[in-house]
């Protein structure tokens, strides 16, 4: 078990708001997870606490064995060096190239250059930029900057990859490009949690289904949107 959630709640106090409500769940390494849920069913929060960007009001998250309400602000650093990111807007970096974006999730975490020369062109390879190393984020497609995206995400070998939306500004062909690529990354071994809610992407893919609904954890399944 690589994810444990057990009687979680996320409970916005200023604002009265209760994002999510007694959430239990358990994922295996390897999974491919879709959460799924219409706007405003807690997808994002329940990614924001899996990633440690947010803790639970109550409740216990263990990702990879550990607690994350138990993790010190260094720990909490390692943690994240470990887990790998991808938003529904890339957020690549404007003024680096593609390949300056991808090493410098390396460099942060100071890998040697060498290493970082070898792989950087390797990673980019395999997401299908070979030809855009020496582009900058504006020179890009929607779905090029996705994969630039996916590539940094993935580049320091994370044992799980969050995805938040991340085909929420593709067009259908570009979604099912990156799904396979998400697909491929997978079968090699990563576990994914993806939030969307693209109907048709999630009945493409035929993986484990979570649905959220304001809150609450109402259908866990493997196979399409609907039964
Ligand atoms: P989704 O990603 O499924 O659209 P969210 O996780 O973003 O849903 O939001 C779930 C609920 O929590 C919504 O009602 C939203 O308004 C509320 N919410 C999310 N983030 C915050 C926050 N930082 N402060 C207060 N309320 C929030
Ligand atoms: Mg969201």
């Amino acid at each position: 078990m690589i994810i444990q959630m057990v009687n979680v709640d996320r409970i916005y106090k200023k604002q009265n708001v209760v994002a999510l409500k007694n959430i239990n769940l358990a994922i295996d390494k390897g999974e491919f997870v879709f959460l799924t849920g219409a706007s405003g069913a807690g997808k994002s929060t329940m990614i924001r606490l899996l990633f440690r960007e947010e803790l639970a009001t109550s409740g216990q998250v263990i990702v990879a064995g550990r607690s994350l309400s138990r993790l010190s602000s260094k720990e909490t650093v390692i943690f994240r060096r470990n887990v790998g990111m991808v938003f529904q807007d890339s957020r690549l970096l404007d003024d680096k190239t593609v390949e300056e974006n991808v090493a410098f999730a390396m460099r942060v975490i100071e890998r040697p250059k060498k290493e970082i020369d070898k792989k950087v062109p390797e990673i980019l390879e395999r997401v299908g930029l070979k030809d855009r190393l020496k582009h900058f984020p504006h020179q890009l497609s929607g779905g090029e900057k996705q994969r630039v995206a996916v590539a940094r995400a993935i580049i320091n070998d994370p044992i799980i990859l969050f995805a938040d939306e991340p085909t929420g500004n593709l067009d259908p062909d570009t979604s099912e490009e990156l799904m396979e690529l998400l697909r491929e990354i997978n079968d090699s071994g990563t576990t994914i949690i993806m939030a969307t809610h693209d109907r048709n992407l999630v009945d493409t893919m035929q993986k484990r289904v979570l649905v959220l609904e304001k809150g609450r954890l109402i259908s866990d399944r493997i196979g399409g949107w609907s039964l």
